[in-house]
């Protein structure tokens, strides 16, 4: 990351992108690319690390070579009992990129089409000072974001550090004034008590809280005692989370994640369903370049509802993995630099990556 840029959450500080890129050929020479974020915090998210993931990729290559790669449902019926959705999340996304190049079509039109061009992002601060969020965040919104992410909890959440989120909350809602959406995401840091305690303290403050506690039972507590919309993120890893998450009504907004759904596929479906309950989402990132991002730009574009799309850690590396293309951020929005351009429409710069290992039929 860039010196001055790292970030600091509940995991720990975030100081550098260490991910996967995966690159599928197929017999014609067509490729895509794909990218999953196993950056070191996300070995607290999710348990992944870049090692676990590569194993991953390793163990499925085999029952997936040789196979047509715009046959994703034969693809990921291969792989369906795997549950490993952030290996997969990297062959999905390239699979996608692949498809759209051999069928001469953006990623968006593979998933049903746009239904907007453009998507308004987030710009989320790390746990600081109170004096330091809140001047970041002016700087933030003086540049056009319109949403505000602030990361509260930290490590080991103690009486003091609670009282410094809160102190940092009001500080940038104070700061940016009531016309920014204000999201505070306490990575599972908090307790239920610790989170009630807080909201007391932070309700009036017409703000959006993600995932204070860890597991859903303790966001259905939270939720019953609380006006203010929960989102789901780290109890929000897949299909039958989500599932689980509707029946125990312990959400109102799921955060959409390709990294965490597997690729586009899952969260095709897992949209689909947030729908049928009537659930809002909300499309985030996670540390990941702007291939990784432009995929959920892709995604974004497709199923466009609601709440700006989090996540502008991508501008953060001093690298830029993309060498052309993909994803381009104006005034806090992000859209395609080259819309009708196939696939995810990049170009990659693969000096940036280390030693591949290869699989082939
Ligand atoms: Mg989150």
């Amino acid at each position: 990351m860039t010196p001055g840029k790292e970030f600091q959450v509940t995991y720990g500080t975030i100081a550098a992108m260490t991910n996967i890129a995966v690159k599928i050929t197929t017999e014609d020479g067509t490729f895509g690319w794909g990218e999953t974020s196993c950056s070191t915090s996300m070995f607290y998210f999710s348990g992944e690390t870049q090692a676990s993931v590569r194993a991953a990729i390793k163990n499925m290559a085999p029952s997936l070579l040789g196979k047509e790669a715009d046959n994703l449902n034969l693809i990921h019926e291969t792989v369906k009992y795997v549950q490993r959705n952030q290996a997969k999340c990297a062959l999905d996304i390239a699979l996608h990129d692949l498809i759209g190049k051999q069928q001469g079509v953006p990623v968006y039109k593979l998933l049903g089409g746009a239904l907007a061009n453009e998507m308004p992002m987030s710009y989320t601060l790390g746990i600081s000072s109170p004096k330091h969020m809140a001047e970041e965040a002016v700087k933030k919104v003086g540049e056009g974001f319109n949403t505000i992410e602030v990361k509260v909890g930290g490590k080991n959440s103690t009486q003091k550090t609670m009282e410094n989120d809160i102190a940092s909350v009001r500080a940038v809602r104070d700061a940016i004034g009531n016309d920014v959406t204000l999201i505070v995401d306490a990575n599972s840091g908090w307790s239920v008590r610790q989170t009630l305690w807080a909201l007391k303290k932070i309700e009036d403050l017409d703000i959006l809280l993600e995932q204070p506690t860890r597991f859903v039972e303790g966001l259905r507590e939270v939720r019953k005692k609380t006006s203010v919309p929960i989102i789901a993120d780290e109890s929000c890893q897949g299909l039958q989370d989500t599932v689980r998450l509707i029946e125990m009504e312990a959400a109102d907004i799921l955060s959409i994640k390709l990294t965490k759904f597997a690729g586009f596929y899952e969260s095709a479906r897992i949209i689909g369903l947030s729908d049928a309950f009537g659930l809002d989402y909300r499309y985030d990132n996670m540390s990941q370049s702007r291939l990784a991002a432009t995929a959920s730009l892709h995604l974004a574009l497709a199923y466009s509802r609601g709440i700006p799309s989090g996540g502008t850690a991508f501008t953060k590396y001093e690298d830029d993995l993309v060498k052309s293309g993909g994803l381009r951020m104006n005034h806090g929005t992000a859209s395609l630099e080259n819309p009708k351009e196939p696939g995810l429409g990049i170009t990659i710069n693969e000096k940036l990556l280390g030693p591949a290992d290869v699989y082939k039929a």
